[in-house]
């Protein structure tokens, strides 16, 4: 028996494990630096990790608490309502469930080229098209007249902010023009996977929350409240994965509009966030040091590549930067040689570009002086 057509259907293609990469080598795991999946540098907090091992011994249950306890944790800190907050296995988890709740089959969504291949996967999963709007090198810019520009009525469009693999951002701005220019029915998705990281306000306030996600005490950036119209189009993208160093466990939200609340009930997998994640991000969220500390190591490392990497460093405002290196497939394999994983974006459609997690300040000045030397043995074979 076959599946159905899955033809034209992309593999996810992740960064590569460090013990796999390791055993490729022949090296040891712990001789390695992998810088390629924006993972945090820090791990997780110190309390998510008691969380785990505390509530272990009772997962015999269903998460029925830890989930409601989380949804309002996560509602209490962006001062939305619970019913705003779709929790999901990672912020990817909680794209299924707007593509669920949003898109008809044969209905089509707009995304970012390069970017981020899940949001275009899971579309298709959904009987969905897509359809992309670009980003252009040197710069990769973001604007709302690239994205209008390429719409043609679908009924998601996907801005990434910060971006990944480039690092740039949406204004407000830009993002209420896109929400204003486009179909009552289009819903504007704001993903924000690495927001902590850049020094603006969250698209929150267009669904009735607050500009940042961090007390402000804890907030490294003074960013003013923006004044901006309240909307039923717009849904924000959060994750645990990035800036609380909780990839491993899979979990992320969505905050939506108030009207779209009850409709999460007829869309999630039930209990869509394992028990020991719900433990951990709630624990997490009330660490907000943790997240504080990695936000400035990211700031400080990105600098620091953007000062230091011999090759054009685009701007970046997440916990990584992207590299123009040539040729990307030599330079990273280069890099690798000297111990340190790189990602190599041919699979975002740029065979010229590496892109480099923020590590803490020893490992970034390893990465550095890594990159530095690949692109000099590469520039030298040609
Ligand atoms: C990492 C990332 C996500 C979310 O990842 P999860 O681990 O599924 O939460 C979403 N969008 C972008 C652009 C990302 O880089």
């Amino acid at each position: 028996m076959d599946t159905r057509d899955l033809s034209a259907h992309v593999p996810y293609e992740a960064g590569r494990g460090i013990e796999e990469v390791a055993r490729e080598l022949g090296r040891d795991p712990d001789d390695l630096l992998k810088l390629a999946s924006n993972e945090n540098p820090h791990g997780p907090a110190a309390a998510a990790v008691d969380a785990v091992r505390e509530h272990a011994g009772r997962v015999n249950r269903y998460p029925t608490a830890a989930h409601t306890d989380l949804r309002e944790a996560v509602a209490d800190r962006w001062d939305v309502a619970a019913g705003q907050v779709w929790l999901g296995p990672g912020a990817d988890g909680a794209i299924d469930y707007l593509s669920r709740a949003a898109l008809a089959p044969g209905e089509s969504v707009l995304v970012p080229e390069p970017g981020f291949a899940y949001y275009g996967m899971s579309a298709r999963y959904h009987h969905g098209g897509v359809a992309t709007y670009s980003l252009t090198p040197p710069t990769f810019e973001q604007s709302a007249d690239a994205v209008l520009d390429a719409y043609d009525g679908e009924r998601m469009v996907f801005l990434t902010s910060p971006h990944s693999p480039a690092g740039t951002a949406f204004d407000l701005d830009d993002v209420a023009r896109v929400a204003a220019m486009t179909d009552k029915r289009t819903l504007v998705v704001v993903d924000e996977a690495y927001g902590e990281y850049a020094p603006r306000s969250s698209a929150a306030p267009f669904v009735g929350g607050r500009s940042r996600h961090l007390p402000p005490e804890r907030d490294p950036f003074d960013v003013a409240t923006p004044v901006v119209e309240r909307r039923d189009d717009v849904v924000v993208l959060r994750t645990f994965s990035k800036a609380y160093g909780l990839a491993g466990l899979r979990v992320g939200y969505a905050l939506v509009p108030d009207e779209w609340a009850d409709a999460y009930a007829a869309i999630n997998t039930p209990f869509a966030v394992n028990e020991l994640a719900c433990r951990a991000a709630l624990a997490a969220v009330d660490d907000p040091a943790h997240v504080q500390r990695s936000v400035e190591t990211a700031v400080e490392a990105r600098v620091e590549m953007r000062e230091r990497v011999e090759a054009p460093v685009v701007g970046s405002e997440a916990n990584f930067v992207l590299v123009e290196v040539g040729d990307a497939a030599a330079v990273a394999a280069a890099t690798k040689r000297r111990g340190v994983i790189v990602r190599e974006c041919s699979s975002f459609g740029l065979p010229g570009h590496v892109r480099v997690t923020c590590g803490t300040p020893e490992e970034t000045d390893r990465a550095v002086a890594a990159l530095n030397e690949a692109l000099r043995e590469v520039e030298s074979r040609v």
